[in-house]
């Protein structure tokens, strides 16, 4: 994909993005290792891996190991599926959650790609498919528990079960559901799903099944079945509210200072004067803003870190550029130049979200293409 500008030089950027590549690979087998031995952790890298690249992050799960990816449309599927190919020594599934969109099946089949039939329309579509080339093709077959969203009620689920000639064409590898409400370990959907899955289970005997999500690993092993689908808690966000956070932290944001100047009390700051200085102070203007993926919803509400000093942001959040208040700090500690870290050691992308009236999933899908950015895995480190 052409990027405008070519975001190429750190020192043109406004701000600098690091994604730690061996954090993300740790972080996989810490969750494989959990559900394992009787399940495996697969690599959940839809919305190109949460913002993160998917090209990078999907590379590094494939050397570490990783033999099952989850992509959420066909073209993110066509096109993971044309990078893990150049490497032939490293099989891996790739299943594409939304399953074919209507005409995309032949895409599909071609690449190879595996597809979740969420609906009874989508089976006998992959059906007639596999009619038309005479061979099986496989399927990931999703049952809905209490989303809503996607997937077989039980009763068709049922009479699928049923249909020999249906289930040999579709040839299913896994059956799937998903958690609403994981990251709340006391909540009764919990139990509710887990046992309407196991009852959909009991439809397709010998079939393995998939579950947990990242939250879900946490819920204990009755969730585990035989293939778990982690996505957030590889990059590091936090797998259940309100407990500490298990995962090692992937990204660091960091923002250039554009200026530094000094304000009187009195005067005010940003669009729609929202914050009004109280005293005479100093203010550091960053090269980072909405058009960043700095939610607006952040203005007077955000901060960030110069070293171990946290500062707030002031006023409203602008397209390119975000103003913190960095009065008092030790002389020399705020320069143009000098980078204020918004993700970071001390403050994670679940605690941005949480300033933000969002979570941290939305923080880092919403992250821009102006960064520079800097992957570290074992070879740059
Ligand atoms: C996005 C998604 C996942 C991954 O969820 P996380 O909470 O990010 O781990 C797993 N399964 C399905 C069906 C999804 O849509």
């Amino acid at each position: 994909m052409t990027q405008f500008p070519e975001a190429g030089d750190a020192l043109r950027a406004g701000a600098i993005l690091t994604v730690d590549l061996d954090a993300i690979v740790a972080n996989w087998r810490y969750l494989d290792k959990r559900v394992g031995p009787g399940a495996r952790a697969a690599g959940v890298v839809k919305g190109d891996a949460y913002g993160l690249g998917a090209a990078r992050v999907a590379a590094a799960l494939a050397d570490a190991g990783c033999r099952r990816f989850f992509v959420a449309t066909p073209d993110e599927g066509l096109a993971l599926g044309a990078l893990l190919s150049g490497r032939s020594d490293r099989v891996a599934d790739i299943i594409v959650l939304s399953g074919p969109f209507d005409g995309s099946e032949a895409d599909f089949a071609g690449a190879g790609l595996i597809p979740v039939l969420n609906s009874l329309e989508q089976i006998s579509r992959w059906r007639s498919l596999a009619g038309r080339l005479d061979r099986p093709l496989p399927s990931v077959i999703h049952v809905d528990t209490g989303m809503s969203r996607l997937g077989l009620r039980y009763a068709e689920a049922e009479s699928l079960s049923e249909d020999a000639d249906t289930l040999a064409a579709c040839a299913p590898v896994l059956v799937m559901s998903h958690l609403a409400c994981a990251d709340d370990p006391d909540h009764p959907m919990n139990r509710r799903q887990l046992a309407a899955f196991q009852a959909a289970r009991r439809l397709f005997p010998g079939l393995p099944g998939s579950l947990a999500a990242s939250s879900g690993i946490f819920l204990g092993p009755d969730w585990h079945a035989d293939w778990c689908r982690p996505g957030a808690a590889l990059y590091g966000l936090r797998p259940q509210q309100g407990k500490a956070n298990p995962m090692r932290p992937v990204i660091r944001l960091d923002a250039r200072i554009v200026q530094v100047r000094d304000i009187d009390a009195g005067e005010t700051v940003g669009y729609g004067a929202t914050h009004r200085a109280s005293r005479r102070g100093r203010l550091a203007t960053v090269a980072v803003g909405y058009a960043d993926g700095l939610f607006r919803s952040l203005g007077n509400r955000g901060w960030g870190h110069l070293g171990e000093h946290r500062v707030p942001l002031v006023g409203r959040v602008s397209m390119d550029l975000t103003v913190f208040d960095v009065t008092g700090l030790p002389d020399g500690l705020a320069r143009p130049g000098d980078m204020i870290t918004l993700v970071g050691p001390d403050s994670g992308a679940d605690d941005l979200g949480e300033a933000g009236g969002t979570i941290g999933y939305e923080i880092l899908t919403a992250l821009g293409r102006r960064y520079h950015r800097v992957y570290l895995d074992g070879a740059s480190s």
